[in-house]
């Protein structure tokens, strides 16, 4: 049986040979791990990739590649807020839409035919006649989500809990103080003792920190999952 990536490819080989491109076979290969990816992906991420499966091409080798593929409908390029230029599949009779996580770039697709309906009535409703849109939803994944539920401030873990420092707020300076205490977003620290009320008393590595509630209130820990496994 033809798999659907090998038609893209013949098509793409005609076009190409059409118009007389040089280098087809290394086009080929371009378009073929391409075609591999599911992924939303970069220019960077598309020329480490070809390095992955062996073929060591020059970025703007590549970068023309994949815009050819754009021009000639194999390829969509796309550019969420706050994001690099991404490129994705183009099928031929197939749409859908995004959902983009603003907190760690996850992008997941969707189709819903309820909303492109809305979409034609309401470009109709004011005469036009619709010819593309962009539907982008921003917000958290469920991942980010529920580790967002999952923060408390470092002073209300419990002693013997492992926490790992996630964010830190309250501005620069307090970053700048913490940092030179050592401690940093995505380091894990022991709660030795924590009684309330003054300082609370950290292991860190192989240090024992005390630090204030002011500064504990805004330092934001999420549970060593890890550690509520064992
Ligand atoms: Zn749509
Ligand atoms: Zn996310
Ligand atoms: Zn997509």
């Amino acid at each position: 049986m033809t798999h659907p990536n090998d038609l893209e490819k013949a098509n793409f080989k005609a076009l190409i040979e059409e118009d007389g491109t040089d280098r087809i076979q290394e086009r080929l290969d371009i378009i073929d791990v391409f075609l591999g990816t599911e992924a939303h992906i970069t220019l960077e991420e598309m020329v480490h990739l070809l390095k992955e499966k062996g073929y060591a091409f020059d970025p703007v080798f590549v970068a023309q590649c994949m815009n050819r593929m754009v021009e000639l409908g194999f390829a969509r390029k796309k550019q969420f807020d706050g994001q690099p230029i991404r490129y994705e599949h183009r099928h031929l009779g197939r749409h859908h839409d995004h959902l983009v996580c603003t907190k760690c770039g996850k992008i997941v697709e969707f189709s819903d035919e309820h909303i492109e309906r809305c979409q034609l009535t309401v470009a109709a409703r004011y005469g036009f006649h619709m010819l593309q849109h962009r539907m982008e939803i921003y917000g958290l994944c469920s991942d980010c989500l529920s580790r967002r539920q999952r923060l408390m401030p470092l002073a209300a873990a419990k002693p013997g809990e492992r926490v790992i420092i996630r964010e830190v707020s309250g501005g620069r300076t307090r970053r700048a103080r913490l940092a030179a205490l050592g401690l940093r977003p995505g380091d894990t620290i022991e709660v030795i003792a924590n009684s309330g009320q003054g300082r609370i008393i950290l292991g860190h590595g192989h240090t024992r920190l005390a630090i204030g509630r002011g500064v504990a209130q805004v330092i934001m820990v999420a549970l060593d999952q890890e550690n509520v496994r064992s």
